[in-house]
């Protein structure tokens, strides 16, 4: 089932994500879903906040995209299509090594791009959606859409990331969006009020 995007201006963006204890049916069709919402926004990368789900839970795939990756097990070169796509549970990144300067976009961004500074190589230890403990090195674009999807996982999104001079030519369309999420969003309930529209009517 494909699962609305959030959209920047949604609380659930900047909530940190909840630990996975058991791979449950639920967390499965989650996963599932999350995949398909993916595809079908053309995306290289979904976090769990993004589909309103605060968990430590990414979803990627990188086979689709011309910018080259690296990843390796055990030291050794792996064969990344073989490992996609790729569903990660409570991901712990270590070891960041290089810096690069890279494109991003993020589908709760639509319409915003940017280039944003990452580590060039990080070591991922994670859990599959088998609940099978994995743990890899990687580089290139792999490497990037870690760091962005993990960065989610905590509540952090790629404008926290961007130089200024960059937020700041963003301004105006992040201020647009922000507005538009928050419109859509439902309207806080003040109980207060409501009581006494309530019996008004009565
Ligand atoms: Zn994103």
């Amino acid at each position: 089932m494909i699962l609305p995007v959030v959209k920047y201006g949604h609380p659930v963006l900047r909530q940190r994500g909840k630990r996975i204890e058991a791979v449950t049916p639920e967390i499965r069709e989650l996963a599932a879903n999350m995949l398909e919402t993916m595809r079908a926004s053309a995306g290289v990368g979904l976090a769990a906040q993004q589909v309103g789900q605060p968990l430590l839970l990414m979803v990627l795939d990188t086979r689709e995209s011309e910018r080259p990756s690296t990843m390796q097990v055990n030291g050794a070169e792996a064969d990344i299509a073989a490992h996609m796509p790729m569903v990660l549970l409570n991901p712990l990144l270590t070891e960041p090594a290089g810096k690069e300067v890279g494109f991003e976009g993020c589908l709760s961004f639509p319409g915003i791009s940017a280039d944003i500074c990452r580590a060039e190589s990080v070591t991922v230890s994670a859990v599959n959606i088998e609940g099978e403990p994995l743990k890899f090195r990687c580089g290139g674009l792999l490497a990037r859409v870690i760091q962005h999807e993990n960065d989610h996982l905590h509540g952090v999104l790629f404008i926290d990331r961007m130089d200024s001079a960059t937020k700041v030519s963003l301004g105006g369309a992040l201020k647009r969006l922000q507005k538009e999420t928050q419109a859509d969003l439902p309207p806080v309930r003040k109980r207060g009020a409501r009581g006494l529209v309530a019996s008004r009517q009565a």
